[in-house]
């Protein structure tokens, strides 16, 4: 009896092993399918009745294709553009988001095949549209603009994606007022990014959010524009967030505030950038940290970032950049010893990736450097900075 169940034991040990031999490269297969493949993992949007960001998310850099697809009355489509990720599973996400704002329909997406996932937008009407990747975490953006419909201005849900009232369909009629001019600073980094740290334990995040604060305070008292500001409290908001914001604000000017860090205990100055690639080790140094990734991811932007700059808008933003840099060293060199100026340049800075308005990047000092960290604490160093920045600011909107 022993030895009959004993037999048993082993036949059932075996018939599992067995079992198990069998399936393990098919287990194996699926692990290594979900590591080794990208997953979709989430879909943000951003709109006005012009413009429309979509933010694709995935947790591993994928390879994508796009297209535009013409109308199809015979299958009842629309006019419909479509991005192909490969090696990508569809993560728990809705297969249908509506967008409603004019320019598109609905994103819907789908495992196309196996290794593909496919997201499609169903266009209602568009002139325009851009689709590039930015990395850490890996994301593909794609802006689309146009004229927009009136009559889908009046029907756009107030989603959490939507600030501005639309009102424009009531005072259509009526004589045409001046546009309020709209200026949006952004304060850089917040939340779980600090940014730059000095020795002293200063982080960057406060530094900029308090500048920003003053300056925006500043401006409503100069100037008749609305500003906004892209964060006001210490929060995190996605880079590629920042520039939806002011492009769906409509904004007239982008100020991006930062201080700057280097290796180099000594390195000081203020230096002022513009959207652009760039020869210059340091500043793509610079962006890459601003960015948060490497210097060879920030070159996979510059290999398509010729198509996404707007040469008229580049021209605006040089224009900017130097006013507002010019009047900021003249105002600070008059109240402080050692401040030096190092110049206006250009970065691959995603943040000003498909602003549609002139947009200028601030490094105001280095936190890295003791004398400048130590500046950067006191409220009056700040003030001054914001001075400077201000009287530039109402130098360009008084000569635009
Ligand atoms: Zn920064």
């Amino acid at each position: 009896m022993r030895e009959f169940s004993k037999n048993v034991i082993l036949k059932k040990m075996s018939q599992a092993l067995f079992l198990l031999i069998l399936l393990l490269p098919l287990l194996c297969a699926q692990g290594a399918d979900s590591a080794t493949r990208s997953n979709v993992t989430s879909i943000r949007h951003w709109s006005n009745p012009t413009y429309t960001r979509i933010v694709i998310d995935l947790d591993k850099k994928s390879t994508f294709k796009s297209h535009l697809l013409r109308k199809d009355p015979s299958l009842k489509k629309p006019r419909r553009f479509y991005v192909d990720i490969n090696d990508a599973l569809l993560g728990k996400i809705p297969k249908s988001i509506e967008i409603n704002d004019g320019l598109l329909k609905t994103a819907r997406t789908g495992q196309y095949n196996s290794k593909t996932v496919r997201v499609v937008l169903d266009i209602e009407s568009i002139d325009d549209y851009k689709v590039f990747a930015l990395s850490n975490p890996y994301r593909i953006v794609i802006d689309v603009s146009g004229k927009g419909t009136l009559k889908k201005r009046a029907v756009v849900p107030p989603a959490k994606t939507f600030i501005r009232p639309l009102t424009k369909t009531t005072v259509i009629k009526k004589a045409p007022k001046k546009r309020r001019l709209t200026i949006v600073i952004d304060p850089g980094h917040g939340g779980r990014d600090p940014g730059a740290t000095g020795r002293r334990g200063l982080k960057e995040k406060d530094v900029t959010l308090k500048i920003a604060k003053m300056l925006r305070d500043s401006l409503k008292k100069r100037t008749k524009a609305r500003v906004v500001m892209t964060r006001t409290r210490d929060v995190y908001v996605p880079l590629e967030e920042r520039t939806a914001i002011a492009n769906r604000e409509e904004a007239d000017l982008f100020i991006s505030i930062h201080v700057n860090a280097s290796r180099k205990r000594k390195a000081t100055g203020i230096e002022s950038y513009i959207l652009n690639v760039s020869e210059d080790a340091e500043s793509k140094r610079l962006a890459a940290r601003e960015n948060s990734t490497t210097i060879s991811e920030l070159s996979d932007l510059e290999f398509i970032l010729s198509d996404l700059v707007s040469k008229a808008k580049t021209n605006d933003s040089v224009v900017l950049a130097n006013i507002v840099h010019t009047s900021l060293i003249k105002t600070v060199k008059k109240k402080y010893r050692g401040i030096k100026s190092n110049g206006v340049k250009q970065a691959p800075f995603y943040v000003l990736v498909g602003t549609r308005m002139p947009a200028v990047l601030m490094e105001l000092s280095f936190i890295s450097n003791a004398r400048d960290e130590k500046r950067l604490k006191s409220s009056k160093y700040l003030a001054t900075l914001v001075q400077g920045i201000s009287d530039g600011v109402v130098k360009y909107v008084d000569g635009a």
